[in-house]
């Protein structure tokens, strides 16, 4: 399956090359195209796809959902006995989508590929995103595999498992950790952007991190009080030293400055613990509405009937 925002430069040549390489090699096969509430020509590009490859589905989203609950949806409207998810712009090779074949042959319920080389991404990224999976993988209880991304392929057993869990803040590659099952982790060479931008800028890669870290963790809550500890701690040597001149000597602690110093302190902290339980408080919220993950347009399927059945991943379940 393949999610697709705003991809009309690459979708072409990504179909025809994942026809290239999976056509002589599996004798049975279906894609999985979702578009992602592009604002381009995708969709017209997917439609022209779709009428002339009847192993072709499109699901069309109702706006764009980000690139997570894309996939998720694509997940729900699979029907293989494995689903390899693989990007638009085929940073991803597809000839490594055989290999995976191959391995989940062997019984890996999840085959997942191991990036050894990121040619084409910027210094910036490749830092950023190491220091997401220490920090990550130091606060989380699910280890999350570093250099991984949502390249894999899945069992329908795991794909099964992921449609089961309703969560709204989706960070698939961790989800598919906590799962379990068999892993594999497949090393390739990721290539550059084919063409087009990332669609992943800044603040989204941020916004993947947070969720990441807030949903597979508490740690951050612990952190709070022990923040809490700390500083009441602190205080009270304080409040022990001031006492004891004061009492004990012809001096005491003058002192605006240490008073005000303490008080921004304490002040920023008391803000900082509140934005941190606030996020929790967030998640709970959207969590509460029980809104559904994803609203689809319209499918494409040459095959007659559609999976309308599973209904875990549309959050109506
Ligand atoms: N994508 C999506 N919805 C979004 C953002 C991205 O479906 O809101 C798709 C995009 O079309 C691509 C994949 O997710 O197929 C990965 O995005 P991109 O290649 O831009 O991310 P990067 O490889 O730069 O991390
Ligand atoms: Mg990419």
């Amino acid at each position: 399956m393949v999610p697709c925002y705003n991809e009309e430069q690459v979708i072409t040549t990504c179909h025809e090359t994942l026809t290239r390489v999976l056509s002589p090699a599996i004798r049975d096969y279906q894609i999985v195209y979702v578009n992602d509430g592009s604002t381009d020509n995708t969709y017209e590009l997917l439609q022209k796809i779709q009428s002339t490859d009847a192993r072709v589905k499109v699901v069309d989203l109702a706006r764009n959902f980000g690139h997570q609950i894309a996939v998720s949806a694509g997940l729900a409207y699979a029907e293989g006995a494995a689903v390899g998810l693989i990007d638009a712009d085929l940073q991803d090779p597809p000839e490594v989508l055989l290999q995976m074949v191959q391995l989940w042959e062997q019984g890996y319920e999840v085959v997942f590929g191991v990036r050894k080389t990121r040619s084409g991404e910027s210094w910036f990224k490749l830092k950023t995103a190491e220091w997401f999976y220490r920090v990550l993988n130091f606060l989380s209880d699910t280890a999350i595999p570093r250099d991984t991304g949502d390249f894999r392929l899945l069992d329908r057993k795991a794909v099964d498992a992921l449609l089961r869990m309703p969560e709204r803040d989706r960070m698939l590659r961790g989800l598919s950790s906590w799962i379990g099952f068999r892993h594999y982790g497949l090393e390739y060479e990721r290539l550059p952007r084919l063409a087009g931008v990332t669609k992943y800028p800044l603040h989204k890669m941020l916004r993947l991190a947070l969720d990441g870290i807030l949903s597979f963790s508490v740690v951050p809550l612990r952190l709070v009080s022990i923040l809490g500890v700390a500083t009441a701690g602190i205080s009270m040597l304080g409040i022990s030293y001031a006492l004891v001149l004061r009492l004990f000597t012809r001096i005491w602690v003058p002192g605006w400055t240490l008073l005000f110093i303490g008080m921004l302190f304490i002040g920023g902290l008391q803000m900082l613990s509140l934005g941190i339980v606030g996020e929790y408080i967030g998640r709970i919220y959207t969590e509460a509405k029980q809104r559904p993950l994803y609203l689809v347009r319209e499918v494409l399927s040459s095959v007659a009937q559609q999976p309308m059945a599973r209904k875990a991943a549309s959050g109506s379940a």
